[in-house]
């Protein structure tokens, strides 16, 4: 089981099992959302996630028709995403983890819209859109 938390400590979740990914996603939408080059997200099934403390806490955005992206509003740090047409699957953003989930860095994608000052400069496999 992995362990999850904010920055500010408020809202804490776990997962139980492995997490899939892990994808470093360029899209516009996660350069805003989280204020960097990219967001860096692990897949697991929704029913092996559960917020354990700062329901309150979360705030949901739906950042695209169906897709709500849940963050901390005491400190704004990315929690996780989940998709209307992809229910049976929570989105992790990666680095609110408390430990090494132990799965590595897997793909890049969304680089058709990378930022011009940022090289992904890895052997990992890049794609302009998500893959399919
Ligand atoms: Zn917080
Ligand atoms: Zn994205």
């Amino acid at each position: 089981m992995q362990t999850g938390s904010c920055h500010c400590g408020t809202v804490r979740f776990e997962v139980d099992g492995d997490l899939q990914g892990i994808f470093h996603c360029h899209c516009e939408t996660c350069q805003k959302l989280n204020g960097t080059a990219y967001g860096s997200t692990g897949f697991t099934a929704a029913d092996q996630f559960r917020i354990t403390a700062g329901n309150d806490a979360l705030t949901g955005y739906e950042s695209s028709p169906g897709k709500q992206r849940y963050f901390c509003s005491r400190c704004g740090a990315p929690i996780y995403a989940h998709a209307e047409s992809n229910p049976e699957r929570i989105g992790v953003r990666i680095g609110a983890l408390d430990s090494d989930p132990g799965i590595r860095s897997k793909l890049h994608i969304w680089v058709s819209h990378k930022h011009p000052w940022f090289e992904v400069n890895t052997s990992l496999p890049e794609f302009d859109e998500y893959p399919t």
